[in-house]
């Protein structure tokens, strides 16, 4: 890779923009970046070596993947999936996918809802303004309430509103006698986080934390969040031609959540072992990716893993649906690999829409757009909106770097 142009640096809000390309000569993108040094830029820039077109494609994918999930999940959520219910979920899915069906629309359900608040939070304020997100996720709750939200963070709502958004920790940290929650909803509304920072790895991570630590203030709820961001832009970076090689992307994963869970030499008596719990996770998946694919596998991922709404009992579950999806699932008739990674993931039962959503959130950042069936997408609501909302986002960051 080498730099062709840096366009100009000093400009308003100290964004430097530059166009980058790579030695062969036809992989430009462009970015911006919140540094004031080229040398801190180039130390913390992450690279993404495709066409803005494809780059476009795999927002428009992963917010799509993440509806898609959500929407096709939630009529399952709680469910304790038998054999047969797996041909029943596999002719649902024909069923979706047939052009000539004509259904209702699927709902979107909590899961969308906050991720909408995300997506506009960043489109609108570039820089990051974490009272207007809070604002954002309250009157999204209170327009519409019944989107399945959980008793905790309806609470958390009530409070900032009634406190007028003065401290907006302040609510979450209260939770749960003050140990805050570790629920899985910092992992499943942070798809444009991932997204939009993707080439400032530092800036990433701390817009995540900020934004989960609204509701969730857990170790294990912030680090679940970390994990999820961390698998979408991992997925992002990655050439949807190339195959992934689903050992080496949990190694990957597993080596940054090394240095995000490192355990503060204080805290020897880490007796519950919650300092580690997702190194430990994805220590897990790799032993269930290596093992054939038999009948009493998905007990197994299901007892090992878990697929509740704990964010470590889901979040490396949908990291596991992903890649496990890489290749054929038996009784899962489709050589899809977006379907398969949904369809895998609701199979399991459990929190189906929250796990669904974050690994079609991954799936689609992978694959991008063209790799989902648009039959799929028409059966969800929202999904024209989803993909201007990834539109607004993609052309965000543009419009950003051509202020400069
Ligand atoms: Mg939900």
């Amino acid at each position: 890779m080498k730099i062709v142009r840096a366009i100009k640096r000093g400009c308003k809000r100290s964004f430097i923009c530059s166009v980058l390309t790579t030695n062969a000569g036809d992989n430009v993108f462009v970015f911006k970046t919140q540094f004031n040094f080229m040398s801190s830029i180039l130390k913390n820039i992450m690279m993404i070596p495709f066409e803005s077109s494809l780059v476009k494609s795999k927002f428009r994918g992963s917010l799509l993947g993440s509806l898609i999930g959500d929407c096709l999940g939630a009529p399952f959520e709680g469910d304790v999936v038998t054999s047969g219910d797996k041909i029943i979920l596999q002719k649902y899915f024909d069923k979706l996918q047939d052009s000539n069906f004509k259904g209702p629309y699927k709902q979107y359900t909590d899961d969308t809802a906050m991720m909408k608040s995300v997506a506009k939070f960043i489109i609108d304020k570039p820089e990051p303004d974490y009272k207007f997100l809070a604002k954002l996720f309250a009157t999204e709750y209170f327009s519409e309430p019944k989107r399945g939200y959980g008793q905790n963070v309806i609470e958390v709502f009530h409070k900032l509103k009634n406190s007028k958004f003065e401290n907006i920790y302040k609510p979450a940290t209260e939770q749960f006698f003050g140990s805050g929650s570790y629920g899985n909803g910092g992992a499943m509304r942070i798809a444009p986080v991932a997204l939009f920072f993707h080439d400032n790895y530092k800036l990433m991570l701390e817009v995540a934390i900020n934004t989960t630590k609204i509701t969730h203030t857990n170790i294990l709820g912030i680090n679940g969040a970390l994990l999820q961001c961390i698998a979408i832009h991992q997925a992002l970076l990655m050439d949807p031609e190339n195959k992934i090689d689903p050992i080496v992307f949990c190694k990957k994963l597993n080596e940054k959540m090394k240095e995000l869970e490192k355990v503060d030499e204080d805290d020897e008596y880490d007796l519950d072992g919650t300092s580690k719990a997702y190194q430990d996770s994805l220590e897990i998946v790799e032993y269930l990716l290596e093992k054939e694919y038999n009948d009493g596998l998905d007990e197994e991922v299901i007892e090992k893993l878990g697929n509740d709404i704990r964010a470590h009992k889901s979040v490396p579950t949908a990291i596991y649906c992903f890649l496990r999806a890489q290749s054929e699932i038996p009784k899962i008739d489709t050589s899809n690999i977006f379907r398969r990674t949904i369809q895998y993931a609701i199979s399991l039962g459990g929190d189906t829409d929250t796990i669904a959503c974050m690994a079609g959130a991954i799936a689609g950042a992978y694959l991008g757009e063209d790799a989902i069936s648009p039959y799929l997408a028409k059966q969800c609501e929202f999904y024209k909106e989803v993909l201007e909302m990834a539109d607004n986002l993609f052309s965000s960051r543009e419009g950003v770097s051509m202020k400069c």
